[in-house]
């Protein structure tokens, strides 16, 4: 058992810890990262199964994310586009398959108007929500009160624009039913992206992926904290804290700190025991915060098929399975990679299922959007990360109803010399990789200022306007 003394111990070498240590690192601490995984990356994750370089985790990055962005750029790590072009595919409730242009789902008219008035709607009050603080609107007692599902059927009679526009945030971010979190959540979640409609389209928020994966990022990152610094195999399941400083108890490694930064996300807070106890405040709001579940399928084929049939390979069918579908295809792969989405409770479904069972339910829904070459792909992989002991749930974490309004403004408040950081935390690029970065840059600014006895703003993030090249 080595024994390690540091200025700051940080649990969790995701992008939040990583991007922490660097900061950490450049204004001259101590730093050791004890990482619970034989990896680095956390929920981001590349793999290469069958031969095909997959995504498991986290991959894409959208043009507001800045704060990821400046790390891409100050390690020189390029960006390139998701295949966009073509026609996309929508296959309504009754199973009918249409070909579409445009941002519209090709649904009746009077239907596209609803929705367009519910989105005017959202886009109106997220424009209002500070993402740091969404509990300070005026109204957010209020709107955390009631389900995301109930508001919507507060603002239309009509069933299917509430579904749609539900499946939004519900399938296709928090990955949990609409029912189970708040219209003030659902806020939050648009505001993090700038506005409903950016969340809404998928040209924006699936903009553009990163040359060398979104895992070789935190690699980079790690790299570059040199020896003696990340710890993999440490899972820290004790932590002795005060005001003046903590004791991290890894598996082969112990570290005594100034500072720690549980880099964790929160429906993992409890893995580890606290001496003395957390305060009660924090013992009750960490009990509130539960991951959502959604499963990433990956077919893997000898060519893009459906390009050659003018189809982009994106698809929406918001009774399906499988719920959404993109063309995925790796960078300069010449085959051709489909990624699709099963969220929340037929995410559930599809665990009850055979292997054999689930594959071709999975993959008849790819073949309903984009014909019967889709049935045999040459790799089929699950990215499962309700099944990892280190994370037990995909994208992240959200608040049950009311949570966010009673327990949000706790959430990151240090604990003595415990700080509390997280993509779950994040205001903007909540739940995303550029919120880990912007957790991770700005929990490590107020350590420095604590720890230097010099000035600190609280909004830093060291998120820089993205250049135009970067979107070319
Ligand atoms: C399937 C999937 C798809 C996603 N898609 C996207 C996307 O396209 N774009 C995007 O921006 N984001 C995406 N995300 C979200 C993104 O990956 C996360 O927001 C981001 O990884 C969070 O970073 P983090 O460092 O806060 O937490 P994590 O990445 O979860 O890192 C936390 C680390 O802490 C470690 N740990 C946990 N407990 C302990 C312990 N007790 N001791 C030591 N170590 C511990 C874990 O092993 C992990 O390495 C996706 C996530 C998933 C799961």
């Amino acid at each position: 058992m080595a024994t390690l003394e540091r200025d700051v111990v940080i649990i969790g070498a995701g992008p939040t810890g990583l991007t922490a240590a660097h900061e950490l690192r450049k204004a001259g601490k101590t730093v050791a990262v004890l990482e619970a995984r034989d990896r680095v990356g956390g929920r981001t994750w590349t793999d290469v199964i069958g031969g095909a370089t997959i995504e498991i985790g986290g991959q894409w990055i959208s043009p507001d994310q800045t704060g990821l962005y400046s790390l891409l750029e100050e390690f020189g790590i390029e960006t390139y586009p998701r295949h966009k072009e073509g026609t996309s595919v929508f296959v309504g409730p009754d199973g009918k398959r249409i070909e579409y242009t445009g941002e519209d789902f090709p649904i009746a008219p009077e239907k596209v108007a609803e929705m367009d008035k519910l989105i005017a709607v959202m886009d109106e009050l997220a424009a209002q929500i500070d993402p740091d603080r969404p509990w300070e609107h005026a109204r957010a007692e209020e709107l955390d009160m009631i389900s995301f599902h109930h508001w919507l059927r507060t603002l239309t009679d009509d069933e299917d624009a509430a579904t749609n526009i539900g499946l939004f945030i519900a399938g296709g971010m928090l990955t949990k039913p609409a029912h189970t979190f708040s219209a003030l959540q659902a806020l939050l979640m648009a505001a993090s992206a700038g506005s409903f409609s950016n969340l809404v389209n998928e040209d924006f928020i699936l903009d553009r992926r990163i040359v060398g994966t979104m895992q070789g990022v935190s690699k980079t990152v790690a790299a570059h904290l040199g020896e003696d610094v990340v710890f993999l195999n440490n899972p820290v399941l004790k932590l002795d804290w005060s005001e003046e400083g903590v004791t991290a108890y890894g598996a082969t490694v112990t570290v005594s700190a100034k500072k720690a930064i549980v880099a964790v996300p929160p429906n993992l807070y409890s893995r580890i025991s606290y001496n003395p106890p957390l305060p009660r405040k924090k013992h009750i709001t960490h009990q509130h915060q539960s991951m959502g579940l959604v499963i990433k399928v990956h077919a893997v084929y000898d060519t893009p098929f459906w390009r050659a049939k003018g189809l982009s390979g994106t698809g929406f069918a918001p009774t399906q399975i499988v719920s959404e579908v993109y063309d995925n295809t790796f960078y300069e792969d010449t085959r051709g990679t489909l990624v699709g989405f099963i969220s929340d409770v037929h995410a559930d479904a599809m665990f009850e299922l055979s292997e054999e069972e689930r594959k071709a339910r999975i993959l008849a829904d790819l073949a309903n959007f984009l014909g019967d070459e889709a049935l045999t792909p040459e790799v089929f992989y699950l990215s499962d990360f309700g099944s990892e002991e280190w994370t037990r749930g995909a994208y992240a974490t959200s608040y049950d109803l009311g949570g966010l309004f009673r327990f949000g403004p706790d959430q990151s408040v240090p604990t003595g010399a415990i700080h509390w950081a997280s993509s779950d935390l994040a205001g903007e690029g909540y739940q995303h990789v550029d919120g880990a970065v912007r957790m991770g840059r700005r929990t490590a600014a107020l350590i420095i200022a604590a720890l230097d006895g010099t000035a600190h703003d609280p909004a830093y993030d060291g998120s820089v306007p993205v250049p135009d090249t970067a979107h070319a």
